[in-house]
């Protein structure tokens, strides 16, 4: 069907995966209309519905937890730089999103009807809650789904690409976007919007994201005037799938295996390597991720890797029973891969994962700019230098709850409508252009993700980076002259140009913050500077001015 060139609603909640979802569903609570977009399928597409396991909540039954616990091993997984006040909120407000979550029917996994928790590596103690066998994000997907799906007053828009936000008098009033399917730009104008566009981990060449996880919001809201923090943290999964050959799982598919039955990290030479690096693992799974990223790379670096470059995952130790109660219908997918864990190790090596930095926001999830709001792993700040595993889901519900609420609040008190001039010049962008026959947007996307994953990834060095940010801000300069004009439907092409212009933009963020930052801290690690700096111990806020980056040191909030 096609779409009208011009929506409007009180509230646009730019992306539907966890954090999205919940804001819709939160501001049409308050009573406002919603436009739901998203450049997916409506709750299908960014990270959440690939979730595997682990959502971090200390839920006090029975004395055994208490959002206190948990605040504080965030803040120490976070390495003094996050702040408190939105990490506090992740902490206290997780317990009454996994219940309410629960009351939708999510399906939690149970044990004599109490919750079952999983130990984490960060935590001390099990408080992961789960829905069984790799399902925790499809479940939370499905059934916020299912909530939107009872909720007339809002209005789900999938194949929608946001390129801008829409300012009038620097407030924010709605966004412009590329309607895929139809091929034309679209306005919405609306009273509050809600970035939750998740995290940029689609810039690496090795990854877990999916196809649209570039970074979008990062781009909008630096371009509308917002700040951003901390974009120099990029996280790095230590135990991404690296051989043999694996069809339809998914590469970070072990770290349930771990939670349940720990395993055994092993270098080429087959000895458990983490104590050289400061931490322990001892066949558990307490090492934090980016210790165990540091020591893999390193020790396949030291030529003690496993043949593919990175460490053994040996779950030889433990019997077909265990297996499959651990992994229950996964084992079935193993062995057609021709995988068999009681008689052979896997190899494993570290894939970006998540992104700590984001759009800088207080605690009602407020960017600078009035009228504009982010949510889930879109905004910066909680997690500091680096995450625990299992924050990120409780983030995007709890961020993405706040995040609707505020957004509801700032619209119900507005009193004017946009005009549509606002959005006019972003239309002409999208519009205007001339395809260039040599446009090769996959051969330029792939350089980009190399040149992050060579000389911005999990360590850095000066000149790396400054080489990195010499070919990005060159890919950046070439893409004036190849711009597709829009008006094909599905035209690739243009998506891929709007990707490159985020990409490009995004990735000269990090490389310069990470720069900038003459340290190693959390999952920001620089050759050239080994070890934590007290003298670093403070954010790093990025703006735009004059259409330049601009970093500043900024004091982590007390
Ligand atoms: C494979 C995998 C497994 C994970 N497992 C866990 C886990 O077990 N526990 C845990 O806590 N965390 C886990 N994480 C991290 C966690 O899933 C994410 O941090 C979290 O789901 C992010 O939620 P979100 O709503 O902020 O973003 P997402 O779920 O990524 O949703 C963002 C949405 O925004 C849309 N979008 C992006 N740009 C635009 C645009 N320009 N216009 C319109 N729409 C746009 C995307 O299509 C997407 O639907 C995992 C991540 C991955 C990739």
């Amino acid at each position: 069907m096609a779409l009208p060139q011009c929506l409007a609603a009180d509230v646009l909640v730019i992306g539907s995966g966890g954090a999205g979802m919940y804001a819709a569903i939160e501001a049409a609570r308050q009573g406002c209309s919603v436009i739901l977009a998203d450049r997916s399928l409506i709750g299908r597409g960014g990270a959440t519905v690939m979730a595997q396991m682990t959502v971090a909540v200390a839920l006090d039954e029975g004395g055994l937890d208490h959002p206190e616990h948990h605040y504080a091993d965030t803040l120490s997984a976070g390495r003094g730089l996050c702040d408190p006040a939105i990490a506090r909120l992740l902490c206290e407000e997780g317990p009454a999103r996994i219940r309410e979550m629960d009351g939708w029917g999510v399906g939690w996994a149970r044990e004599n009807g109490e919750f079952k928790r999983a130990f984490a590596p960060g935590h001390d103690r099990a408080r992961c809650v789960y829905v069984d066998f790799l399902n925790t994000g499809p479940a939370v997907s499905k059934t916020l789904r299912a909530q939107l799906n009872r909720i007339p007053e809002i209005r789900r828009v999938g194949d929608l690409l946001v390129s801008a936000l829409a300012l009038r008098d620097g407030e924010c009033v709605g966004a412009t976007a590329l309607h895929l399917s139809g091929g034309q730009p679209v306005s919405i104008a609306a009273d509050a919007t809600v970035l939750a566009t998740g995290g940029l981990t689609r810039m690496y060449r090795r990854n877990s994201a999916s196809a649209n996880m570039m970074g979008d919001g990062y781009a909008l809201a630096l371009a509308a005037g917002a700040e951003l923090i901390d974009m120099e943290f990029v996280q790095f999964f230590p135990i991404g799938h690296l051989a043999p050959r694996l069809v339809g799982m998914d590469p970070i598919m072990w770290d349930p295996f771990r939670y349940k039955l720990g395993g055994r990290l092993l270098n080429g030479r087959r000895e458990e390597f983490i104590h050289r690096y400061g931490s322990k693992d001892d066949g558990r799974y307490v090492v934090t991720r980016d210790v165990a990223t540091y020591a893999i790379i390193k020790e396949a670096e030291a030529g003690r890797g496993s043949p593919h470059g990175g460490a053994w995952l040996s779950f030889e130790h433990c019997s077909q029973a265990e297996l499959r109660a651990a992994g229950g219908p996964v084992i079935d997918r193993l062995a057609a891969n021709g995988i068999d864990l009681t008689k052979q190790a896997i190899e494993v090596a570290p894939i970006a994962h998540y992104h700590m930095g984001g759009v800088r926001v207080d605690a009602t999830m407020a960017t600078r700019v009035p009228g504009l709001y982010a949510a889930g792993e879109a905004v910066g700040g909680a997690n500091g230098a680096n995450r625990l595993s299992g924050n990120a889901i409780t983030e995007a519900l709890v961020f993405g709850r706040v995040a609707g609420k505020s957004a509801a609040g700032h619209a119900r008190r507005k009193v004017s409508k946009v005009d549509a001039s606002v959005f006019a010049k972003e239309e002409h962008r999208l519009a205007e252009g001339r395809a260039a026959p040599d446009f090769n947007p996959a051969a330029m996307v792939e350089e980009l993700q190399s040149v992050m994953q060579d000389d911005v990834g999990p360590f850095r060095t000066q000149a790396g980076l400054e080489r990195a940010l010499g070919r990005l801000r060159a890919l950046r300069a070439e893409l004036p002259s190849v711009k597709p004009a829009a008006g094909e439907a599905y035209d690739t092409a243009l998506a891929d140009w709007l990707d490159l212009c985020t990409l490009t933009r995004v990735g000269e963020c990090v490389a310069a913050a990470a720069l900038a930052r003459s340290e190693s801290r959390g999952a920001h690690q620089r050759e050239d500077f080994p070890g934590m700096d007290p003298q670093w111990a403070f954010n790093q806020a990025l703006s735009l001015a004059g259409g330049e980056l601009r970093i500043e040191s900024s004091a982590v909030p007390a």
